[in-house]
């Protein structure tokens, strides 16, 4: 089976090299060929940290990113500077969206701060991928970051393709309402899991509870042509996560949550 990586970093430094050696993992381009050789990872879509420089931006051929706005790099009162720059990225052919990160830049998804990217998103016909559910820094606010707060902008923006990152984890029934409700909201389940994990037997039935909860509501939900497979790498262990998901998606879905969204959500072209 082929797999798109719908949801990776891509940042030389060394909180990502420490986090990339949890997950059994070395945060460096050879490496991530190397397992992505190993597990028939076809393509990456990067979602981006740290600047909004073109020219920090370059990524092997087998990577796309999504030009992202981090607490770093974005700054609300130099937003439409920093849309002009946004445009610039979406010229590209492998720049495939927008990422926000509103729980970590303290903005809600409705601030009118956020409508230049939105109509950038929509003139460019590129997704807006969305931090959702839990965040990595205490620093970070979770109200931002609830996932019911992109039902107002997918209302809003209904030509604008969202992608709910993270699925709104452990938010997960606010998530599925939202994304049942909203057509044009996707979502990736990367970020779920963490660092290497010897054995998956073990971990599913350690975590049985909450691993069924997230398999009844993905039940419910039926909409196995809108959730993408990611992992976050180099947050978790590529071997691992692809038995998560395979596992918690029915075996009938798995070309589609594994491939055929993120290549059409992304417009990949694969
Ligand atoms: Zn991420």
């Amino acid at each position: 089976m082929k797999i798109i990586d719908a949801h990776i970093h891509f940042c030389q430094e060394l909180y990502f090299d420490q986090i990339a050696e949890l997950a059994g993992h070395e945060n460096t381009s050879a490496h991530l060929k190397e397992q992505y050789a190993a597990h028939n990872i076809v393509h990456g879509v990067v979602m981006g940290n740290r600047s909004l420089e073109l020219s920090d931006h370059h990524y092997p051929d087998d990577l796309s990113y999504c030009i992202g706005l981090d607490s770093t790099c974005f700054k609300v009162e130099e937003a439409v500077r920093q849309a002009d720059l946004v445009e610039k990225h979406l010229l590209r052919k492998n720049c495939v969206g927008i990422k926000l990160y509103p729980g970590y830049n303290h903005f809600y998804l409705y601030d009118p701060v956020v409508d230049p990217f939105y109509q950038l998103a929509m003139q460019y016909k590129k997704p807006v991928a969305v931090h959702t559910g839990l965040t990595a820094t205490s620093n970070a606010l979770l109200k931002y970051s609830h996932p019911l707060i992109l039902d107002e902008v997918a209302v809003r923006y209904p030509q604008v393709q969202f992608v709910m990152c993270h699925i709104g984890n452990p938010w997960l029934v606010d998530a599925i309402a939202v994304i049942e409700k909203n057509e044009n909201v996707a979502a990736d389940l990367s970020g779920i899991l963490e660092g290497r994990i010897d054995r998956m037997t073990d971990f599913f039935a350690e975590k049985h509870g909450y691993i069924n909860f997230l398999k009844v509501w993905l039940e419910y939900l039926d909409k196995y042509d809108r959730l993408l497979y990611g992992t976050d790498w180099p947050l978790a262990n590529i071997s691992n996560y692809i038995e998560f998901v395979a596992h918690i998606i029915p075996e009938k879905h798995h070309d589609k949550v594994f491939f055929d969204n993120a290549n059409r959500i992304y417009q990949l072209g694969l």
